[in-house]
């Protein structure tokens, strides 16, 4: 952001430019942790050899708490297979999201492991780590600069062809190809106003860009209207399929289809089971199963 664009954007937008700060500033806290965390480790070790074959996502006996003395995840351990779809279901508050955000490495676990394809998450550089696996939520920023500077944020190298297939990917070319400017077209703040699919097709065509092997979902109910959200569910669908797919389910509904589902209950998984398997097994998925339906 140049001093005069960031002067423009706090006379224009000043709200949103204080949430993009404190976005800068998580990152960049997650950034310190890391190179905390891997000082006194080889650069990226750990890394090498991540075969496409040996991408399945570990936790082993992970514990994490934000605070001090207050335990979220206690002893979890879970493995997901490359290609399958985990669903995390459970009441709120029993530490889903926070799973979630662990296993996409943007917090480190206070004890136990977290490994894809057998390397240590919390030992790979935050670079890596996105190259890998990235999350998924509703919680998208459009940056001031042109449509092209906010694709290029997920990969830089990518040539103007690659860009409008990415857009095409997830459905968003047609109104990209109408834009006067085309990619040059100045978005954010005090640009071209996105609707709120539009910038949600942004992000999910940084996601094809970036084009990590695993993605954590965090299905938070849509803001969006229902002939938005189901446009939007089918380029997501698409740009799910043959990845791995850890999705946090707020809604049963969409646990239903999952290969695995992982019952979460006050900070650990108390079942786990294809659908099918929990419902006959009576637990606490086959009650929540049945007061859903019911
Ligand atoms: P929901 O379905 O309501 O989103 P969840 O199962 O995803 O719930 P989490 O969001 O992981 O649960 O929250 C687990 C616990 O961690 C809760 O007690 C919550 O208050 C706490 N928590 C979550 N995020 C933070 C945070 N950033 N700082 C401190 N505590 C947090």
């Amino acid at each position: 952001l140049t001093t005069g664009a960031l002067i423009a954007q706090m006379l224009v937008d000043p709200v949103n430019l204080i949430l993009r700060w404190y976005d800068e500033l998580q990152v960049a806290q997650v950034s310190l942790a890391r190179l905390v965390g891997v000082r006194d480790i080889e650069p990226d070790a750990g890394d090498a050899g991540l075969s496409p074959e040996g991408r399945d996502v570990h936790a082993d006996r992970v514990h994490f708490g934000y605070l001090e003395g207050v335990d979220v995840l206690r002893k979890v351990s879970l493995e997901v297979a490359p290609g399958t779809r985990l669903a995390l279901v459970g009441p709120s508050g029993a530490g889903k999201s926070t799973l979630g955000r662990l296993l996409a490495g943007i917090y480190a676990p206070r004890d136990g492991r977290i490994t894809l394809g057998g390397a240590e998450l919390s030992r790979m550089t935050a670079e890596h780590v996105r190259s890998h696996v990235a999350l998924v939520n509703q919680e998208h920023h459009v940056f001031v600069g042109s449509l092209r500077d906010n694709l290029l944020l997920a990969r830089t190298d990518a040539t103007d062809a690659e860009l409008w297939a990415a857009l095409g990917a997830v459905d968003a070319d047609g109104w990209g190809r109408a834009l006067d400017d085309g990619l040059d077209t100045e978005v954010g703040s005090g640009g071209l106003a996105l609707t709120p699919a539009q910038a949600q097709q942004i992000a999910l065509a940084r996601l094809v860009l970036a084009d990590p092997h695993t993605l954590v979902l965090d299905e938070a109910t849509s803001l969006l209207d229902p002939r938005a959200a189901r446009h939007l569910e089918r380029s997501l669908a698409r740009v799910l399929d043959g990845r791995t797919v850890v999705a946090i389910a707020h809604r049963l509904h969409t646990a239903h289809d999952a290969d695995v589902i992982a019952v979460v209950e006050n900070g650990r998984i108390s079942e786990l089971g294809s659908h099918d398997e929990l419902v006959a097994a009576e637990g606490a998925y086959a009650a929540l199963w049945q007061s859903w339906h019911g």
